[in-house]
């Protein structure tokens, strides 16, 4: 037999081989709800005007290689992004900060460091989770288990179920923590609940890692990091992952930060080399374009006022739509409780759909939702929710 004979094809990704499935279906009715892509009110990707100003403001520049750890002001203004600009941590120079091959990549060079310096320690993960994060740290040698967190038949958070695992895990887990738009069921903690969170993280001397993909579209760009920077206040080591695909509509740019806190400027001068190491090894040194494009846009007042504005209209736009699509289905079904559809926030509503009411949405009306009844509403328009509220009532029976 041939080398390469005996490997094993690939599954495919579900996610996207659903969206391969949606590019091939003819039907010119259907719908996409599937991709966590932002669309706006015609369907489509937007390139933020933001952006736009700023590539061009950029022009076709010299190409050349960029630090291992990313370019300097774009380094900075992730640090003020997520810890705030007046933030002690910062002044204190306690963060290690790099340039990352957007979300993904700040948690692929996470789970390598971890792995290295922290080895051996269980990964607990909320139970469901954007899948990647069994597979990024389970690549890194971790073994990945899982805190309750979705509870299907109230369609609530499992808080004190949740707690309870953290509480039994062994001290100085690895614990994985979206802060914010939680994927995929779009349930966050309350405020207080976040503080009870982080006064069991702390005591217990578990590594939180916030994972926050989806800065700005809840309650707005510091709202939506006041867990992180609450949590800053208090714990002396964590890591953040951060990401500007969806805020920045730069999905393809592949632009993010990994932060790693430190006990002290000297830890986190270290822990940056160690960082800068394991990108060396692994692609040497990260892209330019995006990273030039958010810092350009974040640096800028005027860019940077025009930015706040499209993140803004983006999470309106999709607040809107979750009520537009919680009316459609009322004026159909007394029988559907809608009210998750609304309380839940950013790009995910959990619609509690079996498998079964998913597929049948799908093949008799081409409306496409993740198999788990996630549904991306920011996928929803003024022109397919009325369709989406109808295929949704069918598949319910
Ligand atoms: N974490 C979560 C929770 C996500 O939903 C995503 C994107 N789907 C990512 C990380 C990765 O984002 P990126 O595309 O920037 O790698």
């Amino acid at each position: 037999s041939s080398l390469f004979g005996n490997v094993e094809a690939f599954a495919g990704d579900p996610i996207l081989s659903l969206n391969i499935a949606f590019q091939g279906d003819p039907r010119t009715e259907k719908v996409n709800l599937t991709i966590g892509i932002y669309m706006d009110g015609n369907g489509k990707v937007p390139v933020l005007p933001s952006v736009k100003a700023a590539a061009e403001k950029l022009g076709f520049g010299v190409r050349s290689y960029i630090p291992m750890e990313g370019l300097a002001d774009y380094r900075r203004l992730v640090q003020e992004l997520v810890f705030g600009k007046g933030s002690k941590l910062l002044a204190e120079k306690r963060v290690a900060t790099m340039q990352s091959l957007g979300g993904t990549g700040a948690l692929s060079i996470a789970a390598d460091f971890l792995a290295k310096h922290t080895p051996g320690r269980p990964v607990y993960v909320s139970d469901p989770t954007w899948d990647n994060h069994h597979g990024l740290f389970q690549r890194a040698g971790f073994e990945t288990k899982t805190y309750p967190y979705w509870d299907g038949a109230t369609r609530t958070l499992r808080f004190d179920d949740m707690m309870k695992t953290l509480e039994e895990a062994p001290a100085g887990s690895i614990v994985i923590v979206q802060p914010v738009c939680h994927n995929p069921t779009g349930v966050d903690l309350s405020p207080a609940q976040q503080d009870a969170l982080s006064d069991l993280l702390i005591a217990k001397q578990h590594i939180p890692v916030f994972d926050m993909a989806y800065q700005g579209f809840a309650d707005g760009i510091d709202e939506d990091a006041s867990f992180v920077r609450r949590y800053a206040e208090r714990a002396s080591s964590f890591l953040v992952a951060n990401s500007f695909s969806k805020n920045f509509s730069l999905y393809g740019e592949r632009v993010g930060g990994l932060s790693v806190v430190c006990a002290t400027a000297d830890e986190a001068d270290r822990v940056l080399g160690q960082l800068k190491l394991a990108v060396r090894r692994s692609y040497s040194n990260p892209p330019t374009t995006g990273a030039q494009i958010v810092a350009t846009v974040l640096g800028d007042p005027a860019l940077r006022a025009l930015w706040e504005a499209e993140v803004a209209e983006m999470r309106v736009r999709m607040k809107a739509m979750r009520e537009a699509l919680a009316a459609e289905v009322k004026k159909l079904s007394n029988e559907i409780d809608v009210g998750f559809i609304t309380q839940q926030r950013g790009m995910f509503s959990y619609t509690g759909l079996s498998k079964a009411q998913v597929v049948q949405m799908r093949d008799t009306d081409g409306v496409y939702l993740v198999e788990s009844g996630r549904m991306c509403v920011a996928g929803l328009t003024e022109n397919n929710v009325a369709a989406v509220a109808k295929s949704l009532v069918a598949a319910r029976g």
